[in-house]
């Protein structure tokens, strides 16, 4: 079996001031080897591991103290290398082909997990306004037997579209009309409206991420065929950044990290409570609501700065 050392190894390793082990079945990458030079990572031959404790070879780990550390402990740069730099290659191609590694991963494996900032793409708003999202049962009650949506507008998200059709929300103390209906159908019926919104209508504010509507208020939804009367699933949707888990990984970010995003000018501010939502199809997109962007005059497509 095999072993790989990789820069991510040896980086660890120089944050912990240790040395790395290597035997015949150890591979060690051509950057790994760099980076354990340039951090004064010894890497030590299993044997001369246990030659080094006995004899007591005292190697230091300033780096320019390695080459006679290595000449000294007989662990060898020269060492004739089990695998050839094409072989690793092949492998590496392989297990990229094979799914086991995506070429981002791969890419981040190379690099030393080092973000790579100035090659990320910048992270641009979409500002949505008051929508619903209805489960196809509510479709048909509202908008008649089999109705299907019809997209006028593709949205950021692959496949999430800005429909025709339209309804009213009646609430305790007021009336909301033209409600857009975002596509696809979902499993659950969900109300996005704005913080003003719920004054408007008299329902109290839970501001939640979609999808997460255990204890949010109901309202009464009116459409052209019929009326739905929800028991919940009226929210103000929370912000947060769609992006993929390997562009997350990138910027050092993971799924649920919560972060604040900054934006200059006249109204310039920062924001804070955004949660990163790192999904296999995200589209890298900061969503905030149309109360939000005003506050700050940030508009569809403006680029804002991600503060950790
Ligand atoms: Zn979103």
């Amino acid at each position: 079996m095999k072993r790989l050392i990789s820069a991510k190894d040896v980086l660890d390793a120089a944050k912990e001031h240790k040395d790395l082990t290597v035997d015949k079945n150890t591979i060690v990458t051509a950057q790994a080897a760099d980076l354990a030079w340039e951090n004064g990572v010894l890497l030590v031959s299993d044997s001369d591991a246990q030659e080094s404790s006995s004899k007591g070879c005292a190697a230091t780990k300033a780096p320019e103290a390695h080459e006679d550390a290595i000449a000294s402990c007989g662990a060898t740069k020269e060492q004739e290398p089990v695998l050839t730099a094409s072989q690793i290659e092949e492998i590496m191609t392989a297990a990229v082909d094979k799914g086991l590694w995506t070429a981002d991963e791969l890419q981040s494996l190379l690099h030393g997990n080092a973000p790579a900032t100035q090659e990320l793409p910048p992270v641009t708003v979409g500002v949505s306004n008051r929508h619903i999202h209805l489960s196809q049962e509510h479709l048909e009650q509202l908008f008649g037997k089999g109705h299907e949506l019809t997209p006028i507008k593709d949205l950021s998200q692959p496949g999430q579209f800005a429909s025709k059709e339209c309804v009213t929300l009646v609430g305790p103390k007021g009336v909301i009309e033209k409600v857009r209906v975002l596509g696809p159908v979902r499993a659950r019926t969900q109300v996005e409206i704005l913080a003003a919104d719920t004054f408007k209508l008299g329902v109290p504010q839970a501001i939640r991420l979609s999808g997460h509507l255990e204890g949010t208020p109901g309202i009464t939804v009116v459409g052209p065929e019929g009326t739905v009367v929800l028991p919940e699933g009226v929210i103000v949707a929370s912000r947060h950044i769609h992006m993929t888990p390997e562009d997350a990984a990138r910027r050092d970010l993971h799924d649920g990290q919560v972060v604040s995003i900054k934006f200059g000018g006249e109204r310039g501010g920062q924001l804070d409570e955004v949660v990163i939502r790192a999904t296999r199809t995200g589209a890298l997109d900061c969503h905030i609501d149309t109360e939000e962007a005003n506050a700050l005059h940030i508009k569809n497509g403006s680029v804002v700065e991600v503060v950790k």
